[in-house]
């Protein structure tokens, strides 16, 4: 029978190595996936970049692979920051983005030679201002409008809404007006051009087409009433991935190839002047390339549901919890074997709500059995947490039949590390 494998190594040999749960990576299929987006978003109208938004998965051994290859690195932390220096990226390729950076955040991305600021609102552009040129360092920022799209997303992930808390509304004049004022009374801070960012999972192009259509019509009113020209322009990230079967998904390869069309067709009509075109995929590069490894634990009859608990949950994955977010599965050695129950996958987690998967079919489970879900590599291990006191997974990247620990697993200690235990009272 057989049995699943990820990078030419088996499911079972990875539990036995590492033990459960445990994240592990299909190092090809992100690079794969790296590869199609830089081979995808090119034009000879002008300069593209495909920059990694990093909350997705950051890890220093990630950005090092992603950076080796030409992709720039987005960044809303100093804590993602930090990552990025310590991996060694080019700085120039960094954008950091985020509302309410701190004044201590932005003098270390200044401090370090970021690239680029991404601004959120006027309080924050004025800060920028501040820090720059205190620290007497010159940056170069895009500032983040809200087109107001809304893709077919979860609430949750819609980010674009004219009540959104992120950037601020393209029709909102004044308060654009008001950035352009403030930068223009800077010497450290150059007005490289504009950023949207629509939501997250959009499995569509024409979602981004319309965002680009609306950004576009916005480059030519502000070219018009403020002769900015010459600008670049960042047109976001949230390519959808597949997570369980019934999603169809257009390629991350072809949304790119298409989005690019769309900017050149929508530059040479409107006659703006764009020199850069920047895209931020973050859950395409590594969500479908990401599996979590568990081991079947008791299961129960509760009802009229048939539960496999598994020895992690909510605190390695909070998506399902978070946001009603889907997954499929399956069981590791018995792939080939007819799917006759429908289970209800639960952690361990104290939460009614730490349900992995409400329902999925599979073949008859056994306590021991493992069980993998599949495309968890985005926002699964960026997002858990040490509840219960679950130590976070470990995380290994596989390829070609070898196995490279990326993240060792948290121990009781590495838990425990920041405690002060008041001995001392
Ligand atoms: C989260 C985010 C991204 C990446 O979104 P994905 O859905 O993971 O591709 C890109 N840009 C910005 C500004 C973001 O906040």
């Amino acid at each position: 029978m057989s049995e699943l494998q990820i990078g030419g190594i088996s499911c079972r040999q990875l539990a036995e190595e590492y033990g459960t749960p445990l994240y592990i990576y299909d190092e090809a299929r992100i690079i794969n996936q790296a590869q199609s987006a830089l081979d995808n978003f090119k034009s000879d109208m002008f300069e593209t970049e495909v920059a990694f938004a990093s909350k997705a998965f950051s890890s220093i051994y990630l950005f090092k692979l992603l950076s080796r290859m030409g992709l720039g690195l987005d960044v809303v932390s100093g804590g993602e920051l930090y990552g990025a220096m310590q991996a060694g990226v080019d700085m120039s390729k960094v954008y950091f983005h985020g509302n309410n950076k701190g004044d201590e955040e932005m003098t270390m991305a200044l401090e370090a030679g970021v690239g680029y600021f991404v601004i959120d609102n006027v309080m924050e552009c004025r800060r920028l201002v501040f820090a720059a040129e205190d620290a007497g360092i010159k940056v170069r920022a895009l500032l983040r409008v809200n087109p107001g799209i809304s893709a077919h997303t979860h609430e949750y992930i819609m980010t674009s809404a004219p009540d959104s808390k992120f950037g601020i509304y393209v029709k909102d004049r004044i308060h654009i007006k008001e950035v352009i004022d403030i930068i223009a009374g800077s010497s450290m801070v150059e007005l490289a051009g504009f950023h949207s960012h629509i939501g997250s999972q959009i499995v569509e192009a024409e979602s981004f087409e319309r965002a680009l259509d609306t950004m576009t019509d916005f480059l030519l009113e502000m070219k018009e009433l403020y002769g900015i020209d010459d600008m670049e322009l960042s047109i976001g990230g949230g390519f959808g991935i597949k997570y369980v079967d019934e999603d169809e998904v257009e390629s991350l390869g072809d949304m790119c190839y298409r989005m690019v069309r769309c900017a050149e067709d929508c530059i040479v009509r409107k006659g703006v002047n764009v020199t850069k075109l920047i895209t931020e995929p973050g859950r395409s590069m590594v969500g479908e390339a990401g599996y979590s490894l568990y081991t079947i634990g008791d299961m129960k009859v509760s009802g009229d549901k048939h539960y496999i608990f598994v020895n992690g949950g909510m605190s390695d994955n909070i998506r399902p919890a978070l946001y009603e977010a889907e997954y499929g599965a399956a069981l590791v050695e018995k792939q080939d074997l007819p799917k006759t129950m429908n289970y209800c996958v639960a952690g361990k987690n104290c939460e009614s709500g730490d349900v992995l998967i409400k329902s999925v079919k599979l073949p008859e489970a056994m306590p021991g059995d493992l069980l993998v879900l599949f495309s968890t590599g985005a926002y699964g291990y960026s997002m858990a947490s040490n509840y219960n006191r679950l130590g976070r997974p470990a995380v290994v990247f596989v390829k070609d039949g070898k196995s490279r620990l990326v993240i060792r697993r948290e121990s009781y200690r590495d838990q425990y590390r920041l405690e002060m235990g008041g001995d001392d009272d």
